[in-house]
């Protein structure tokens, strides 16, 4: 892999015409569709095409559940006071934000059961949540974002954070961003509270060359000072490790952000290197990168919710 060190890239968000906006919120109208279109992008030649030819479908039909979902979650004036005077996430994981509308949405996710390439233990997950009782989903809900998934249970838990993806984004597109706060502690989401997936350089003037963050969960984009860990904020000992240009896993505009004070890394992707960037899709198809920095010994700050397993 090829090192830079992190002081050339401190500051390289000053010059922006414009103060960034704290947030940038989902466009829930074309979010899923673009999150399919990306990932059909990356099948060809891919190593794991079958799986990113699976989940494009599998956004195609987040994008179709979205338009059928008319319950976001709201916060209430309590917890913008929460948010604005504690820095606290508005709209946070948990299940108790949630009503039967979300497993509405898991119920239209597995009709992709008809797809006849599916493979046998998707079939079987499908199956398995198709009869489950609505307390015993809630409890899958609860426990996915809670961070609780068993390496066993993930064709099941994929399905369960893709009906979560289209509630909390969905939520998240219909808050006001000129209310959030600039920062919460420890680079989490603003909205949700979740650590982020990846982080984006953004290509489009006014924010050409500032870094944000981006959600797992609800899809939104949180402004994040370059050249600084988003998991412990230390900005004393930042790299940039890219894979070597021979390398066959490589992808140009994705690099790992690591640093030497907590040993985590962060995966962050330029936009100007390669226009339609889909932080959350990029990320799972250049997990051959994640491969190569833990072969190196750096750990990964947070878990993509698709490839998401703790022990337990
Ligand atoms: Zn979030
Ligand atoms: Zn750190």
């Amino acid at each position: 892999m090829t090192a830079e060190d992190g002081a050339s890239e401190r500051g390289r968000d000053a010059g922006t015409t414009v103060p960034p906006p704290a947030v940038l919120l989902p466009d829930s109208s074309l979010l899923f569709d673009r999150r399919a279109k990306r990932l059909a992008a990356w099948v060809d030649g891919h190593p794991m095409a079958g799986y990113l030819e699976f989940l494009s479908r599998l956004a195609e039909g987040q994008q179709r559940a979205a338009a059928a979902f008319h319950s976001p979650i709201r916060p209430g004036e309590a917890e913008w006071h929460r948010h604005q005077e504690h820095a606290m996430p508005l709209l946070p994981r948990d299940t108790r934000a949630l009503d039967e509308g979300w497993r509405n949405v898991l119920a239209d996710l597995l009709t992709i059961r008809s797809a006849a390439d599916l493979p046998a233990p998707t079939r079987q997950a499908i199956d398995e949540l198709a009869a489950q009782s609505a307390a015993d989903l809630d409890a899958r809900a609860f426990r996915f974002l809670h961070g609780q998934v068993h390496p066993d249970k993930l064709a099941a838990t994929l399905f369960v954070a893709a009906a979560l993806q289209v509630v909390w984004s969905l939520s998240a597109a219909a808050l006001d961003p000129a209310r959030f706060q600039a920062t919460l502690p420890f680079g989490v989401c603003p909205v949700c509270g979740s650590a982020p997936v990846a982080a984006t350089i953004l290509a489009a003037d006014p924010l050409e060359g500032v870094r944000y963050l981006y959600c797992g969960l609800c899809a939104t984009l949180w402004y994040y000072p370059r050249a600084q860990c988003a998991l412990c904020e230390s900005d004393k000992a930042i790299a940039y490790l890219a894979l070597d240009r021979n390398d066959r896993l490589l992808n140009d505009h994705v690099k790992g952000e690591t640093c030497g004070e907590c040993r985590s890394y962060l995966k962050i992707m330029d936009e100007a290197k390669s226009p339609g960037t889909e932080p959350f899709a990029d990320d799972l198809a250049t997990i051959g990168l994640d491969l190569r920095l833990a072969e190196a010994g750096w750990h990964r700050a947070a878990a993509n919710p698709f490839l998401m397993a703790s022990p337990g």
